[in-house]
């Protein structure tokens, strides 16, 4: 047995390690330090508590965002001309990345994009949306309320890892829908809006099992 393997396999049996992202081979090279970069968080880690505990948002944005983009850059280093798109581009266009590196880049720019669009939507408890949107969402779902069941249909009905996405599409209407693993309204060329993520590193520290209670909290902070 090699010995990373052996490591793995001891890794695998603690629970700690099961929420943090897997790293590469490539542990001792520095990763590259683009073309993407992690933002930083638009507030401090405690900023969303209760809701949110900063040990879960340090770990999330520092160690689960960071992967993405590391692991972004990485599968991107030999192709100059990918490395000049943007990630609603390389997302919208999966076809034209090499077959080699397509899963690895719908993964990582998806996980990149979904993270960097989540930490703007989340604060402000409480706040509801306003003006031509609200309207919107109250033409298209009955209302807000109505809006905020649907986004916990959707997001209590993933099985594993995903994201409950609200999102408006190419053709402008206004959509929620299930998407797995880092999987992204980009893929379809849509915008996104708000995006529940339900991977358990977002929230088995402090909610455990609970996906419900999380999801509830979620949707106090959208603040879109
Ligand atoms: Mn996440």
């Amino acid at each position: 047995m090699k010995r990373r393997s052996f490591f793995q396999i001891l890794l695998g049996s603690s629970i700690s390690s099961r929420f943090l992202p897997s790293t590469s081979s490539a542990e001792t090279t520095p990763p590259p330090t683009g073309p993407f970069t992690l933002p930083p968080l638009p507030y401090a880690p405690n900023a969303l508590e209760p809701y949110i505990d900063a040990e879960t948002m340090t770990l999330h944005h520092d160690k689960h965002h960071a992967a993405y983009v590391n692991n972004l850059n990485k599968a991107i280093a030999p192709y100059p001309d990918l490395q000049k798109k943007s990630l609603e581009e390389l997302l919208g266009n999966l076809d034209a990345v090499p077959s080699e590196i397509r899963t690895t880049v719908r993964n990582n720019a998806g996980g990149h994009a979904n993270h960097s669009h989540l930490w703007k939507t989340l604060s402000n408890p409480g706040k509801k949306p306003e003006g031509k949107l609200a309207k919107e969402i109250d033409e298209s779902f009955g209302s807000y309320e109505k809006w905020k069941e649907e986004m916990t249909k959707c997001a209590m009905g993933i099985f594993g890892s995903g994201w409950a996405w609200f999102a408006r599409g190419k053709d402008r209407k206004l959509f929620i829908k299930p998407y797995p693993n880092q999987d992204s309204p980009l893929m379809e060329s849509a915008s996104l809006i708000y995006g529940i993520d339900v991977w358990e590193h977002a929230y088995y520290l402090k909610h455990h099992n609970l996906r419900g209670d999380y999801v509830k909290a979620c949707l106090e902070l959208s603040a879109w």
